[in-house]
């Protein structure tokens, strides 16, 4: 009876590996697939949707160290817009631009992309002649821009204080009609549940804790779940690219700070279009459900804390409170901070590193958002064939040393 029992004790144990004493066990194979991208994010997501729809790639998973869109993707304020300065940086834009035009049908899920236009403020003259510089290369790029005056600001927004007493007084600003905003999280569902479709493998609570390499490439991830091999990896961290690429062996030229937003409580519909101020420093649109979504710019310090500084959110109130006074009467609800990693040009790094087959996309400071299915499709390209699309080929890191910057801070900074 007793041999019995230990016989049955010795098949259990080698059917599950589970009951030996650690230095018996046989060591966890590695899984094994063709492409793996860490990071559940928009970003992320997107890339491996892209992967799998358009270069026929099938054993590819998403490692996300908590759930899938709980990073930025689901903490940003939504505004999609593609009126960059440079041409490099407005074509990647317009193209993400036009994938979300067609997204919620591609998908199959309503993301409630919603083209209801964007203002970008001027206060000054200087602000003024930005303005004008910027909408004349975006006409000569193709992509719709104009320059609107206070009188049809104020035509189009009635709540707007277009006051020459204001503190700023609004001289004019930009106008892309075509540009607007998206339901945040939906975007991230929407890639993952098609992905999925696709036979991505998508793995929740999964950590990467270090990066393999071999003779200068890429051959495997150690997780929290477990090793994972496989020749291609990409990068998409946003906010910590820095600590992951650093488990390489590569140091990036990012910085991470926290970027805050809040929302007031629900109101009727006032406000249909979206509003930004670099001067004031804020900007607003008004979600579906009726809360006002207001952005302020980063937190001058580094961290990764996802909470940022309470001046930072005043500054942003004041300003709103400014353009809009109908506002000081709102009452504020929630409050949320994100992490995003900022280069020194404000434009991102998408492409090829120099351990082969680790891919990076990161960089995208306040603005990634609106990029998501455009940086995705760009990812894809450049981890299919190991070779950056020429959209992205001027985003690579080698423009730090060759000194090829892009730099869209007069187009990026707060107004994201
Ligand atoms: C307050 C705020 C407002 C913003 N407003 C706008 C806006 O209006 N318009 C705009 O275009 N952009 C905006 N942005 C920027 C935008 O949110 C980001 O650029 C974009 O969402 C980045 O997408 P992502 O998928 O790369 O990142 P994320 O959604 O952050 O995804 C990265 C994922 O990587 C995961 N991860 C990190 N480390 C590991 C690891 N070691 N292992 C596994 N997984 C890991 C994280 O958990 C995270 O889910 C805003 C950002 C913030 C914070």
């Amino acid at each position: 009876m007793e041999k019995y029992s230990a016989l049955k004790l010795i098949r259990h144990a080698l059917e599950s590996n589970r009951k030996w004493p650690r230095a018996w066990r046989r060591p966890e194979p590695a899984r094994q697939y063709d492409a793996v991208v860490v990071g559940g994010g928009g970003h992320g997501l997107a890339t491996a949707y892209y992967l799998a729809s358009q270069h026929g790639m099938r054993r590819i998973a998403v490692l996300e160290k908590g759930w899938i869109g709980g990073g930025n993707t689901a903490r940003n304020t939504t505004i999609v817009r593609s009126n960059y300065l440079w041409t490099e940086a407005s074509l990647l834009y317009e193209k993400s631009l036009q994938l979300w035009e067609t997204l919620s049908q591609e998908l199959n899920y309503n993301i409630m992309f919603s083209q209801r236009g964007v203002y970008n403020l001027g206060h000054t003259l200087q602000d003024m002649r930005d303005i004008e510089r910027r909408v004349a290369a975006n006409r000569l790029n193709g992509i719709d821009a104009e320059v609107v005056s206070p009188e049809q600001i104020k035509a189009a927004i009635p709540i707007i204080n277009t006051s020459r007493e204001a503190r700023y007084p609004i001289l004019g600003a930009s106008l892309q009609r075509r540009a607007g905003v998206a339901r945040h999280d939906a975007v991230a569902w929407a890639f993952a549940r098609a992905a999925d479709a696709l036979g991505v493998d998508i793995i929740e609570q999964c950590e990467v804790q270090g990066i393999d390499c071999q003779g200068g490439r890429v051959t495997g991830l150690q997780t929290s779940r477990g090793p994972i091999a496989t020749g291609r990896v990409g990068l998409v961290v946003a906010g910590h690219a820095s600590v992951v690429a650093d488990m390489a062996g590569l140091r990036l030229p990012l910085e991470s700070h926290p970027l805050q937003a809040f929302v007031s409580e629900p109101l009727r519909p006032l406000l249909d279009t979206v509003v930004m101020s670099n001067a004031v420093h804020g900007y607003a649109s008004q979600s579906d459900k009726g809360e006002l979504v207001i952005g302020a710019g980063i937190d001058a310090y580094n961290g990764y804390g996802q909470r940022g500084s309470f001046h930072t959110i005043e500054h942003a109130m004041q300003a709103m409170v400014e353009l809009f006074p109908c506002f000081s009467r709102v009452r504020m609800l929630r409050l949320w901070g994100g992490i995003v990693d900022v280069s020194p040009d404000a434009c991102p790094i998408i492409g090829k590193t120099p351990v082969e087959g680790l891919y990076l996309n990161c960089g995208w400071g306040t603005g990634g958002f609106k990029a998501t299915p455009g940086s995705g499709w760009v990812l894809a390209h450049t981890m299919a064939h190991d070779d950056p699309h020429e959209l992205n080929a001027p985003f690579g890191l080698e423009r730090f040393t060759t000194g090829a910057l892009i730099d869209e801070h007069g187009a990026a900074a707060v107004a994201h």
